[in-house]
């Protein structure tokens, strides 16, 4: 790991601070000069007390607090709710010694109440300085950076640590030449990036690379997150990218990497709700201490996005991030590449085939990846297993893909069977229908918020798909549906995610992929970017209400000739379809081999995970 060296001036003795602090609290709280047992009386109480004649004198203090003493010894006191205009002749009636009085000075008495107070707040006040001037006190500091400075120890990261990203390496070489040796560069000549964006999905290795650069180039770099920037408070962010800069060039050479880029460099003027201002005044800090330095300093500015789309155009102009790297999804061979490193940190059976749980992965990223043989040892460990074995790795996949396998759930006998026939209706199609993947696994153990699951899995990595598999795919999807339909007459909400999957394929292939006869090859309406994380993606109108109508119409068609195949396949094969359910009942996972010889398909040679 990286070590902060970032502790020139000795973290000062702050639990010292603390314990003296504590202990003036505690004592000026417990020793205010308070007359000794002195009870405090609730009002009930002390009507009760006058009633069994127990009071000897009382004195009343400021129309609502009463001092007195009682006939057997010690002193109470007692707060009047309200002001009692019986109280008076009640108290006269019982012979009590009333007197009048004033608590004193009431300015000597507010000073007393809040002496601890006033202690506290001084001695945190201290101790947030102390804090200020040692090594944790980024909490406090609200102008200042808060960017972790890093320098990679004796166990550096290097690119050797990164699997594959061959490209990403090759482009990234140049910095490192660069942050190795900048007078080299400067004495030529040499045009400099001053900027670099990595691009990448999330769990791709872009912060692993930026920590590689670090390692290959032997220089410190500071660390700071998008969102690091932006507070609550107007103002902060850009003075904290001043003092990042600034910070930076005494380091020099080194680089300044900024993670998740987006959470502050999104398009100006495009969010709505408050709190973007700060925003815009961060991202225009940034802006312009970028123009203002220049490379030959020996600083680089490296930054981390997966939304390179959000980005302000200012940002990527020439003089910025001017230079864009791809950090890519692994494809197999990476992938296997990457369980390759983390293997070798487990202690793994002979008969592991990192090749067959690669091919099982597909769009998994280097962090899933990493996780999976992480999950795997965990399985293995908790069966007490000495070696980490192949049915770990499926284990860990599943609960990878489809969420945390919930085995104590319970569900009524009634849902289980209403799930089986669910699963069974996707899982049987995939067998009649032509462009379908192959069924993997078929299951009723809940997964996640599923239910079930039936899994299909390509034979290998694909990126485009053709309009047959698209079609079949949506077949697939109405078969939970049609089989419920089927079997039991009526339909459950377990349907919805189906559905929906449906009819966004559908709309896609007649908005976007120009797959419908009707609306031929033309993109209808953008799909608007959500500004922020977590809105639903509207679809810009560009076109007439007309054509809106016969787009609804076009993708109504492809949805309905879909659920009529699957309605038509699963009905002939009704039998199949309930004897699947009901083993499924029993046995809970089926694969794609036990499916095919229980309803009398031949097994399929390629055997996958
Ligand atoms: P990002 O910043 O792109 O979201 P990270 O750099 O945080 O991704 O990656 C998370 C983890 O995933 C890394 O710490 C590393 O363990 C693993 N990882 C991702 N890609 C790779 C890779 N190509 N080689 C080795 N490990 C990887
Ligand atoms: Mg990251
Ligand atoms: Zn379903």
């Amino acid at each position: 790991m990286a070590n902060d060296i970032n502790r020139k001036n000795k973290p000062a003795p702050v639990a010292l601070v603390f314990l003296i602090g504590a202990v003036i609290l505690v004592g000026a709280t417990f020793f205010r000069p308070v007359a000794p047992a002195v009870q405090m009386l609730p009002y009930s109480g002390f009507m009760n007390q006058l009633e069994q004649e127990n009071i000897d004198k009382i004195v009343i203090l400021d129309n609502n607090l009463i001092e007195g003493t009682l006939k057997k010894g010690g002193s109470f006191k007692t707060i009047i709710p309200y002001s009692d205009p019986s109280l008076l002749p009640k108290l006269l009636e019982n012979d009590i010694a009333v007197e009048g009085g004033s608590s004193g000075n009431p300015l000597l008495r507010i000073a007393f109440e809040l002496l601890p107070w006033i202690i506290g707040f001084v001695f945190i006040y201290l101790m947030m300085r102390n804090m200020q001037s040692g090594a944790g006190g980024k909490a406090f500091q609200f102008g200042k950076s808060r960017a972790k400075r890093y320098q990679e120890g004796d166990k550096k990261i290097t690119f050797a640590d990164v699997a594959g990203q061959k490209d990403a390496k090759y482009e990234l070489e140049e910095v490192v030449a660069f942050l190795k040796n900048p007078q080299k560069f400067t004495k030529m000549g040499a045009k400099i990036p001053k900027g670099v964006l990595l691009v990448g999905m999330p769990g791709t290795g872009k912060t692993l690379m930026a920590r590689a650069v670090a390692g290959e180039a032997g220089v410190p770099f500071f660390h700071m997150s998008g969102s690091d920037f932006v507070e609550m408070f107007v103002g902060v962010g850009a003075s904290r990218v001043r003092d990042l800069f600034d910070q930076s060039k005494k380091s020099a050479p080194c680089f300044i990497f900024i993670d998740e880029l987006d959470a502050v460099g999104r398009t100006r003027g495009a969010g709505y709700g408050g709190g973007h201002d700060e925003r815009e005044q961060t991202l225009n800090q940034i802006l312009v201490e970028m123009d203002g330095f220049d490379a030959k300093e020996g600083v680089i500015i490296l930054a981390a996005t997966n939304r390179p789309d959000v980005l302000d155009p200012a940002l990527l102009r020439p003089g910025r991030f001017d230079r864009q790297v791809v950090v890519a999804m692994p494809d197999i061979k990476e992938r296997e590449a990457i369980l390759n490193i983390y293997a070798r940190k487990i202690s793994l059976a002979q008969s592991v085939d990192l090749e067959r749980i690669a091919r099982a992965t597909p769009g998994m990223s280097g962090a899933e990846i990493a996780n999976l043989v992480n999950e795997a040892a965990l399985f293995a460990a908790r069966k007490d297993k000495s070696e980490v074995e192949m049915v770990d790795f499926e284990e860990a996949r599943d609960k990878i893909i489809m969420g945390v396998a919930r085995k104590t759930l319970v569900v009524s006998e009634k849902e289980r069977k209403m799930t089986a026939i669910h699963e069974s209706g996707h899982a049987l199609l995939h067998y009649y229908l032509k462009h379908a993947d192959p069924l993997h696994k078929v299951t009723i153990v809940p997964h996640g918020r599923a239910l079930g699951m039936a899994m299909s899995l390509p034979e290998e990595d694909v990126y485009s798909r053709t309009k047959g598999w698209i079609e079949d795919r949506i077949v697939i999807c109405y078969g939970g549906w049609a089989a419920e339909k089927i079997c039991f007459d009526e339909t459950t909400t377990g349907t919805k995610q189906d559905i929906l999957q449906a009819t966004e394929m559908a709309r896609n292939m007649v908005c976007e992929w120009g797959m419908s006869e009707e609306m031929g090859p033309v993109a209808y309406g953008q799909e608007d970017e959500p500004i922020f994380i977590g809105k639903e993606i509207a679809r810009h109108k560009d076109y007439a209400e007309e054509t809106a109508r016969r787009l609804d119409k076009a993708i109504k068609k492809i949805l309905d000739n879909a659920r009529i195949v699957a309605e038509n396949i699963l009905t002939e094969h009704k039998d199949k379809l309930e004897k699947l359910a009901d083993v499924l009942m029993a046995r809970e996972t089926l694969t794609d081999d036990e499916v095919r010889l229980l309803v009398g398909l031949p097994p399929r040679e390629a055997v996958v995970v």
